[in-house]
C-alpha cells in the first residue's frame, strides 16, 4: 500500500502506527472479524478493498509520476544551471562588450557631432545603433575626405604644385607624386630622406632653407618661403620654391610636424632671367643712348631717366647726382605735362619742340618725342619721352636761314644783274645784228660781204654765249619750265638741219636729217626746248667734226623695261674727233670741256651740254653719249612719246632692190634704212665701181632697182657711172635719185630721174612732191617785199640806235612807221592817230615804260579793233614774256633782232593765214 495512503489511513483510522494500518485493514477485511459479520460486510469489504486498491494504484501512479517528474526536474535543474551559468558568462561578456563599445563609442564620438548614448542607453543596441550611425558618419567623412583629397590632388596637379609633410619623429619627408615629376624620378607619392634631398640642393640654398625652417619651428615667424636650386635626375638644375609652416605642435608648443607645398619655378626663373637680361639690355641701351630718355608712369611721375638725361640737366651742377634733381626740377614745365596728358588720354605718340632750362640755368632747345607704353590690351601704363637736343641744329638752322635769305637776296641780285646785263648787252647787240642784217641786203663787194658775214657770226656767237649764260642761271635758279605741245618731229629735224646746213656745207661736212621708219611723226613736247637741244648738239657736232658728216635722227625709242609706253629717240651723230672715255662723263658738267686744246681751237663756254642735259631731263629724258676718239660721237636722248601718232606702216615690195651710193657711211646707212622699209633688199656702195659690182650680183627676181646717189661735184663722172649702173642692171627697171649739193641751181645730170636738194631728210625719199628736174627745189628764199608793205607801224623806243635800226628794217619791207621816244609819247601818238596796223613797243623806257603804255593803249581801244602790240625788249629772262602779255601786249621779240625775225613777227600779226604766203622760189 502506498505510504501516503497508509498515512492517510492511519490518520483517518486514528491508528498509532503505520504498521497497524495494514493489520487493522486486514482484520477488518478478514471474514471472521466482527466487522465482517454484518450483511453488507462482504460487499463493503469488496468495495473498500477495491477502493483501497485503486487509491493505492493512484498513489503509486502518482508516485511514479512524481518520481518521473522529480527525475525530470532534476535533469532540468542541471540544465538550467548550466544555461544559467552560460547566460551569466554571456551576460558578463555582453557587459564587457558594451563597456568596450561604449569606450570605443566615446573615443569615436570625440570628433563627431553625434550625442553619446546616455548611461541608461549604454546597452548593446543603443551603442550599436550609435556606432552604426557613427560608422555611417565616418563613411561619409571618408568619402568627403577622399573627394577632398582627390580635389587636392587635382589642384596640385593643375597648379603644378607638390605637397610635402614632415613629421619630426622621422628623417623622411613625404612628397606627393608631383615632386617626383619635378625632379625626374618615378612619378609616385613617396618619402624622401632629408639628407639625400639636401645633397641634391645647392648648399647655399639648402642652408637658407634650414635657417627658414628653424625660424618657423622656433616660432620666429609663422611660415617660410624659400627658392632653391635642386638637381634634376638628368643633372641639370631646377628652381623650386617651397612654402611651409608648422601644422602640429605638442602641448608644450614644440613643433611636431611641418607641412607645405613646393612649386617648380624653373620656367618662371628662366623667364625672370630673360626679363632681367632684357631689362639689363634696355638699361644699357638707355644709358648708352646719347639721347636723353625719360620713362614716366601714367600719372606723369618720372620712373627712370637715363644717363644722357642726367648729363644734360645736371651739366654744371657739380656734386649733384642730377638724377633726382633733374626729374623733379621745374624744368618739366606745363607744356610737357600737357603733352603727357594728351599721350596718356589718346594712346598716340606726340612730338613737339620745347625749351628746357637746366638747374645751372643753361637753356636747351629740344625736340621731344613721346610715345605711350601700352599693355597688350591697349591700356596705357606710362610714357617714354626721347629728347633730342636740337640747340645746335636750331642755331645752325638760324644761321642757315640767314644764309638762305642772304643767298636768296644774292640770287635775286644775280638775277637782277643778269636781267640788266642781258638787257644792256642785247641793246647794243641789237644794233650790231640788226645793222649787219640790213647791211647784208645792200650792194656789197665780196670783201665787204665777208666783213659783214664776220660781223654777223661774231654777233651770233656773242648772242649764243649770252643765251647760254642766261639759260644756265635760269636752270640753277630752278626757273626753267617746259611746255607741252604737239611737235611735228620731222619739221624739227629739218628745221635744225636747215639752220646749220650752210655752216656744215661751208666746212665741207655733209648734214642730213633722218626720220627712221617707225618713228612717231608727232610727239607732245616743248618744241622750242627740243629745238634748242638739237641745235646745241648739232652745233657741237659741226664744231668738232673736220670732215665727214653729221646726222640728226629720230627713231622709235625702246620702251622702258617696265612699261610699254612709246618713246622716241633723238640722236645727233658725227664723224668728228670723238671724246676719250675718261672725259665723257665730265662733258655734261657746266663749264666742263673735254679737251683744252680743242677748246682753244674750237671755242665755247662749256655750258651747252649742261644746259642740254637739264632741258632733256625737264622733258622727261636723259642725255647719253657714245663716242671714241677719232671715231666720232653719238649724243642721244629718249623722250616719252605718249599720245604720239602711230607712224605709217610701209609694205616692203618683194621685187625691189635699193642701192645707196654715198661716201659718208653715217648718211648712207640712214638712207639705206629708209629704203629698206620698202624694198626686199637695201645695199650700200661706197662709190661707182662698188655700185656697179653690187648691181651685177643682184638676184634676178629683183626686177626694180632704186638707186640713190650722193655724188661729188664731177658731173661727167656721175653721168658715166649712172649709165654704167643702168647697163649693169641688165634690163631691169632702174630709178636714180640724186642728192643735189646745197644751193645747186644746175639742171640735173643725164640719167637722173629725180633730184632731192641737200640738206636731205631721208623721209623725202618716198615723197613724190620732191621729184623735180630743177635743182632749185630746195632753195628757200622769200621776197623781201610781202603783204606787209605799206602797213603802218608805231615804233615806241627810247634808244636812238634801235629806233634807226627798226626803222631801217621796216623800210626794207616797205612799211610806214612813226617813232615815239617813250611810252607816254607812244600813247599820245596812238590817241591822236589810231590808224596803226601794229605797235613795236620797247619795255624799259623813261617817262612811261612799255608795260604802262600798252595798258593805256588797251584802255583807249573802243573794242572794235585791237592793234597788235609786239614787245621789243632786251629782257630775255624767264617771266618777261608773261609780264608783256599781262600788260596787254600780244607777242614778244627779244633783242637782238634781225630782219628775218622781225619779218616773221610782222607776217604772223599782219597777214592772216589765208593771205600769208611764203612762196618757195623756184618751186616751178
Ligand atoms: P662748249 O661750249 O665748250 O662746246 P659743251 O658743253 O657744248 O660746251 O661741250 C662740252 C665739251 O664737250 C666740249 O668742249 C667738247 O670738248 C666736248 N664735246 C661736245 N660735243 C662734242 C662732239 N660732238 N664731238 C667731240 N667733242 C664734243
Amino acid at each position: 500500500m502506498h505510504r501516503i495512503l497508509r498515512r492517510q489511513l492511519r490518520r483517518a483510522l486514528k491508528l498509532e502506527s503505520i504498521d497497524a494500518v495494514e493489520e487493522t485493514l486486514r482484520r477488518w477485511l478478514a471474514e471472521d472479524s466482527d466487522a465482517a459479520k454484518g450483511p453488507d460486510a462482504p460487499q463493503l469489504r469488496e468495495i473498500l478493498r477495491s477502493l483501497i486498491t485503486s487509491v493505492d494504484q493512484s498513489y503509486l501512479q502518482l508516485e511514479r509520476d512524481l518520481d518521473l517528474r522529480t527525475r525530470s526536474l532534476d535533469i532540468s535543474s542541471a540544465e538550467l544551471f548550466e544555461v544559467n551559468t552560460r547566460l551569466k558568462s554571456e551576460l558578463d561578456a555582453q557587459r564587457l562588450a558594451a563597456d568596450s563599445l561604449l569606450a570605443a563609442a566615446k573615443r569615436l564620438a570625440k570628433n563627431s557631432a553625434l550625442p553619446l548614448p546616455t548611461a541608461d542607453q549604454a546597452g548593446i543596441r543603443p551603442l550599436t545603433e550609435f556606432l552604426t550611425r557613427l560608422a555611417h558618419d565616418r563613411d561619409s567623412a571618408i568619402s568627403a575626405r577622399e573627394q577632398s583629397e582627390q580635389r587636392l590632388r587635382m589642384a596640385l596637379d593643375a597648379s603644378n604644385l607638390s605637397m610635402w609633410d614632415w613629421d619630426f619623429g622621422s628623417t623622411q619627408i613625404f612628397y606627393d607624386r608631383n615632386f617626383a615629376r619635378f625632379i625626374g624620378t618615378k612619378e609616385q607619392d613617396a618619402t624622401y630622406d632629408l639628407g639625400a634631398l639636401s645633397r641634391r640642393t645647392v648648399p647655399a640654398d639648402a642652408q637658407a632653407l634650414s635657417t627658414a625652417i628653424r625660424d618657423v619651428v622656433l616660432g620666429h615667424r609663422p611660415d617660410f618661403e624659400v627658392e632653391l636650386r635642386v638637381r634634376h635626375e638628368q643633372g641639370h638644375w631646377l628652381w623650386l620654391q617651397t612654402f611651409g609652416s608648422v601644422t602640429v605642435r605638442d602641448p608644450d608648443g614644440r613643433a611636431r610636424r611641418l607641412t607645405g607645398i613646393v612649386a617648380d619655378i624653373s620656367k618662371r626663373k628662366q623667364l625672370e632671367n630673360e626679363i632681367a637680361a632684357n631689362l639689363k639690355l634696355l638699361e644699357t641701351v638707355l644709358d648708352t643712348m646719347p639721347l636723353p630718355v625719360l620713362i614716366k608712369d601714367r600719372t606723369g611721375q618720372v620712373q627712370r631717366a637715363n644717363s644722357a638725361w642726367d648729363k644734360m640737366v645736371s651739366a654744371g651742377t657739380a656734386g649733384e647726382s642730377g638724377h633726382g634733381l633733374a626729374v623733379n626740377s621745374p624744368v618739366l614745365g606745363s607744356v610737357h605735362r600737357k603733352f603727357d596728358l594728351e599721350v596718356i588720354a589718346s594712346g598716340q605718340p606726340a612730338r613737339y619742340e620745347a625749351r628746357i632750362i637746366a638747374p645751372n640755368q643753361r637753356e636747351y632747345d629740344v625736340l621731344v618725342a613721346k610715345a605711350p607704353l601700352k599693355l597688350d590690351n591697349g591700356e596705357v601704363t606710362g610714357i617714354i619721352s626721347v629728347i633730342t637736343d636740337i640747340s645746335e641744329q636750331k642755331r645752325t638752322a638760324g644761321e642757315l636761314d640767314r644764309a638762305r635769305l642772304a643767298a636768296e637776296a644774292a640770287a635775286r641780285a644775280k638775277s637782277g644783274f643778269l636781267a640788266n646785263m642781258s638787257h644792256e648787252l642785247r641793246t647794243p647787240l641789237n644794233g650790231v645784228v640788226g645793222m649787219a642784217s640790213l647791211l647784208e641786203t645792200t650792194r656789197l663787194d665780196s670783201r665787204q660781204a665777208r666783213f659783214v658775214q664776220t660781223l654777223k657770226s661774231s654777233a651770233d656767237a656773242l648772242i649764243a654765249i649770252i643765251n647760254d649764260i642766261l639759260d644756265i642761271s635760269k636752270i640753277e635758279a630752278g626757273k626753267l619750265d617746259v611746255a607741252t605741245e604737239l611737235v611735228n618731229v620731222r619739221e624739227e629735224l629739218e628745221h635744225v638741219v636747215n639752220l646749220f646746213s650752210a655752216q656744215a656745207f661751208a666746212k665741207g661736212i655733209e648734214i642730213a636729217s633722218h626720220l627712221a621708219p617707225g618713228a612717231p611723226p608727232t610727239i607732245q613736247s616743248d618744241r622750242l626746248r627740243l629745238r634748242q637741244v638739237l641745235s646745241n648738239l648739232v652745233s657741237n657736232a659741226i664744231k668738232f667734226t673736220e670732215r665727214g658728216a653729221v646726222l640728226v635722227s629720230a627713231s622709235r625709242g625702246r620702251a622702258a623695261a617696265d612699261t610699254d609706253a612709246n618713246h622716241i629717240e633723238f640722236a645727233v651723230i658725227d664723224s668728228g674727233i670723238g671724246i676719250a672715255p675718261q672725259l665723257q662723263e665730265h662733258v655734261f658738267e657746266a663749264f666742263a670741256q673735254a679737251d683744252d686744246s680743242a677748246t682753244r681751237r674750237f671755242g665755247g663756254t662749256g655750258l651747252g651740254l649742261a644746259i642740254c642735259q637739264r632741258l632733256v631731263e625737264l622733258m622727261g629724258g636723259s642725255l647719253g653719249l657714245d663716242s671714241a676718239p677719232g671715231q666720232g660721237s653719238r649724243f642721244y636722248f629718249t623722250l616719252p612719246a605718249t599720245g604720239a601718232e602711230s607712224s605709217a606702216s610701209w609694205s616692203a615690195t618683194d621685187d625691189v632692190a635699193a642701192l645707196v651710193v654715198a661716201p659718208e657711211a653715217i648718211i648712207a646707212s640712214a638712207l639705206a634704212e629708209t629704203l629698206a622699209s620698202r624694198s626686199a633688199l637695201a645695199l650700200i656702195a661706197s662709190d661707182g665701181i662698188d655700185a656697179v659690182t653690187q648691181i651685177e650680183s643682184l638676184p634676178a627676181n629683183l626686177r626694180h632697182i632704186q638707186i640713190v646717189i650722193d655724188s661729188g661735184d664731177d658731173r661727167a663722172e656721175l653721168e658715166s657711172w649712172v649709165s654704167a649702173m643702168r647697163l649693169a642692171a641688165a634690163g631691169r627697171s632702174v630709178t636714180v635719185t640724186l642728192l643735189l649739193p646745197h644751193g645747186c641751181q644746175d639742171l640735173p645730170p643725164i640719167g637722173i630721174d629725180r633730184c632731192i636738194g641737200k640738206p636731205v631728210c631721208t623721209a623725202a625719199l618716198f615723197e613724190q612732191g620732191s621729184d623735180t628736174g630743177a635743182a632749185g627745189a630746195t632753195t628757200r628764199s622769200r621776197s623781201l617785199i610781202g603783204p606787209v608793205a605799206r602797213k603802218r607801224v608805231l615804233i615806241v623806243e627810247d634808244n636812238a640806235v634801235n629806233q634807226e635800226l627798226v626803222a631801217a628794217m621796216l623800210e626794207t619791207v616797205h612799211m610806214d612807221y612813226c617813232i615815239a621816244v617813250n611810252g607816254r609819247e607812244g600813247v599820245e601818238l596812238y590817241e591822236k592817230d589810231g590808224n596803226f596796223d601794229l605797235v613795236l613797243m620797247d619795255c624799259q623806257m623813261p617817262v612811261m615804260d612799255g608795260f604802262a603804255a600798252s595798258r593805256r593803249i588797251r584802255e583807249l581801244e573802243d573794242g572794235t579793233r585791237r592793234v597788235p602790240i609786239i614787245a621789243l625788249t632786251g629782257n630775255a629772262m624767264e617771266g618777261d614774256r608773261d609780264s608783256c602779255i599781262a600788260a596787254g601786249m600780244d607777242d614778244y621779240l627779244p633783242k637782238p633782232i634781225n630782219l628775218a625775225l622781225l619779218r616773221d613777227m610782222l607776217d604772223r600779226w599782219l597777214c592772216p593765214p589765208a593771205t600769208q604766203s611764203e612762196p618757195a622760189a623756184g618751186a616751178a
